[in-house]
């Protein structure tokens, strides 16, 4: 049997970014069921950072996380919420929330919408009013991941793949399917969409995770367009966002379809549904989809990520439920998953956003939530 001082099961963004951290304090094993880590939700990421997702104990998590992503991890990309009449109230909601983390962002019009990102429909049966936010973040999801792994390494620590977990016993002696053997006084629950599969294995409580399906589809920009200079642009009516990444445009209708832990593959119907909800906002004309994919984003009942001990179960540490957001929360949940663990005190900064230990405290919101 393998002995290390924290044993990490899921090898995504989650789960490296605190291995990481806990390298600085003993030996840290990662055991990744697929053959390389990324292979679920974090390689399926649009990977960028903004203040106009989750609520506002995500967006204390952004704040927090924004400066671990220095180019080349990451770099500034404009980011644009557009609103048609309807919408206007919800442009206006988002404006309020985001202000309490950025004072960057300003309104604009539909002349400068049009100027900014040309195919947008504007005017009368279009968007009349957006926000544009200069620091938007688009992150380098394969360097981030790839960055990680390296410092690990030179820290002393390992990830080994192809180690599916299926038996773990208090505390903690885990399995996995092939027969090795590992154990450390500290288990952490970085399974994404299966981590309450991991806590069932353990004998710990679920916190009620639910795997949400998004969808991409990636379309060629039209002849001639400049796509660089456009920004991402989202619908403040939260149905559609459109990336332009490496020459073509990542197309989504911002679906959140309820799956089960699985290697996500992308519905017609969603696919279709990107589509046209692009012809229904832009001039763009989809002839062909060059690629498609889909991913699961998990969330907790109140869709705050959860960083803890279990209540139930000393030694065994949730991290899990980074929903939508999880490359842009991960460098503070690390920070907040180091802490705990070592016992050393809340991080100040966070305090300072709004953030407290109760609010991404494991199981605290399962009571209101009901049966998982
Ligand atoms: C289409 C899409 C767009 C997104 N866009 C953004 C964005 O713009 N910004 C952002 O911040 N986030 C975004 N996200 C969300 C982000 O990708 C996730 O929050 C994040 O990747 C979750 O990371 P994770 O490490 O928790 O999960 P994962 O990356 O899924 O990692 C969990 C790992 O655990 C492993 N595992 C599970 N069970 C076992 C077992 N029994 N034994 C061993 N290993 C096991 C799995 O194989 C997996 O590799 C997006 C997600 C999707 C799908």
């Amino acid at each position: 049997m393998e002995h290390a001082d924290f044993l990490i099961i899921g090898g995504g963004i989650a789960g490296l970014s605190a291995a990481v951290r806990l390298a600085r304090h003993g030996r840290v094993l990662v055991l990744e069921g697929e053959e390389a880590v990324g292979y679920h939700s974090s390689g399926r990421s649009v990977s960028f950072s903004h203040y106009g997702i989750g609520t506002a104990p995500v967006r204390a998590l952004t704040a927090y996380s924004r400066a671990t992503f220095a180019p080349p991890l990451g770099r500034l990309f404009p980011t644009l919420y557009f609103a048609d009449r309807d919408s206007l109230p919800r442009l206006e909601a988002l404006a309020q929330e985001m202000a309490g983390f950025t004072d960057a962002i300003r309104t604009v019009d539909a002349a400068e919408m049009a100027a900014l990102f040309p195919p947008l429909r504007t005017g009368q049966d279009g968007a009349v009013r957006g926000l544009l936010d200069p620091t938007g973040l688009k992150l380098d999801a394969d360097l981030i991941l790839q960055t990680l792994m390296r410092e690990l390494r030179a820290a002393g620590g390992a990830v080994l793949t192809g180690r599916r977990v299926t038996s773990i016993r208090p505390s903690w002696t885990v399995r996995t399917e092939a027969g090795e053997a590992y154990y450390a006084p500290v288990l952490v629950n970085a399974a994404g969409a299966w981590a309450d599969r991991i806590a069932a294995l353990a004998g710990v409580a679920p916190l009620g995770l639910e795997p949400k399906r998004r969808t991409i589809i990636v379309v060629d920009p039209p002849a001639g367009a400049r796509i660089e200079s456009w920004p991402f642009a989202l619908s403040a009516a939260r149905d559609f966002y459109l990336q332009p990444e490496a020459g073509r445009l990542l197309v989504s209708p911002v679906d959140e379809v309820a799956d089960d832990p699985c290697d996500a593959q992308p519905d017609e119907y969603d696919v279709a549904l990107a589509a046209e909800r692009l012809e229904h906002y832009t001039d763009i004309r989809v002839t062909r989809i060059a690629h498609r994919w889909a991913g699961l984003r998990t969330f907790t009942p109140d869709r705050v990520p959860k960083a803890g001990f279990a209540p139930d179960a000393p030694g065994f540490f949730w991290l899990a439920g980074q929903g939508g957001y999880g490359f842009q929360t991960a460098p503070a949940m690390a920070e907040i998953a180091e802490a705990l663990i070592t016992g050393a005190p809340w991080p100040k900064a966070l305090a300072e956003l709004g953030l407290a230990v109760e609010q991404v405290a494991p199981g605290r919101d399962r009571a209101s939530a009901g049966p998982a």
